[in-house]
């Protein structure tokens, strides 16, 4: 069986990290027709570690996140789209691989560590936030999943997550599958620095592109962009290096050769910075046309949105469910099953 978790957080609308780093790659994967079984989890319950205080936010949310799912084309028909809370057995597994993790381990994980010091929860940090890599253990675990195709970022919580499994099954026999990490191909993917320069994009620090931004808004923000501070005359040699235009014509652009060539003119100089903006807000346009199209005719269309939420869920918890009697049989706490 190849079966594929993945998810986002309810915290906003998503944006072009998520595209390039996961969603394009879920997409991908839902349309190879090589996987059995595709599970698409909002991540309302980990929203809710750093905004306890604004249910509101997560709930509206929610929304955003699966039209941004149905416009970039994953398909209920083929992928599971479900929300976490809802689902009971994720937080009962939670409980339990909790027991195998140390409170040291967990405040050593570099995406927590470097959350942390963004968020400024200094020494007020959440016990739910710092936990929220093993509630991803059982996210991941409670549907059997081999394969996470994330960003960068989430490197640290698979290898949570593979600890935690090898753990479980050395103490209770073979009772998990250990999930790898799929990446996508083109290293800037990975993680797609902020339209700020900033080493990631997101939706925390506030300098994305949104896939539901409309066109003017992105030629506004493409004409902001941090370029080379070095590069006054359109005559003087340009950097590329830590130039977020040219990074984004390496993550978006299928055309390799032109933007080859539009860096080593840059570089000779001669070559502005308005031009290569405008290429590279053509090149976006192309990408998010059509997603905003498909965007708008569902968000004309709640009820049907939800209701395909609800039946995700549903099939969801049929599968944790399954999980979850499994792993309480092999922890021996299944005092009432007479299944067996
Ligand atoms: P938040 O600031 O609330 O954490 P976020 O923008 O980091 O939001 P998440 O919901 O945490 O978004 O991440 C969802 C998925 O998108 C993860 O797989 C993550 O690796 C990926 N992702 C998020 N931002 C980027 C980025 N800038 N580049 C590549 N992948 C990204
Ligand atoms: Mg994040």
């Amino acid at each position: 069986m190849k079966t594929i978790l993945t998810g986002d957080r309810p915290t906003g609308k998503l944006h072009l990290g998520h595209y390039v780093g996961s969603l394009r790659e879920r997409v991908r994967l839902q349309n190879s027709g090589e996987y059995d079984k595709i599970f698409i989890m909002i991540a309302d319950a980990q929203a809710l570690t750093d905004h306890a205080g604004t249910p509101a936010t997560v709930r509206e949310n929610i929304f955003n996140v699966a039209l941004d799912y149905l416009a970039v084309g994953l398909d209920p028909a083929k992928s599971t789209m479900f929300i976490q809370s809802q689902v009971s057995e994720l937080f009962e597994l939670t409980a339990y691989y909790m027991n195998l993790v140390t409170v040291s381990r967990l405040e050593r994980n570099p995406t927590v560590k470097a959350e942390i010091a963004q968020k400024n929860f200094e020494t007020s940090i959440p016990a739910g936030f710092l936990c929220y890599p093993v509630s991803q253990a059982a996210d991941i675990t409670a549907f059997d999943a081999n394969v996470v195709p994330v960003g960068e970022d989430q490197a640290p919580m698979l290898e949570q997550t593979r600890e935690i499994v090898r753990k479980m099954n050395e103490l209770y026999g073979e009772v998990l599958i250990e999930p790898d990490i799929f990446l996508p191909q083109n290293q800037t993917c990975r993680r797609l620095p902020g339209i700020d320069g900033k080493a990631k994009m997101s939706k925390t620090l506030g300098n994305c592109i949104y896939l539901s931004d409309d066109s003017d808004t992105v030629a506004a923000k493409i004409k902001d962009m941090y370029t080379d501070p070095l590069h006054i005359k359109v005559t003087d040699p340009g950097h590329i290096e830590g130039n977020v235009v040219f990074t984004y014509l390496d993550a978006f652009c299928e055309d390799k050769a032109t933007v080859a060539e539009m860096k080593a003119h840059y570089q000779r100089g001669g070559l502005g910075d308005v031009k290569v903006k405008k290429y590279l807000l053509d090149v976006l346009e192309e990408i998010l046309t059509p997603i905003r199209r498909r965007r708008a005719e569902y968000e004309n269309r709640p009820d049907e949105v939800m209701k395909m939420l609800e039946i995700g869920t549903r099939a969801a918890r049929a599968k944790a469910s399954e999980v979850l009697r499994r792993v309480k049989r092999a922890m021996k706490i299944d005092y009432f099953d007479n299944a067996h």
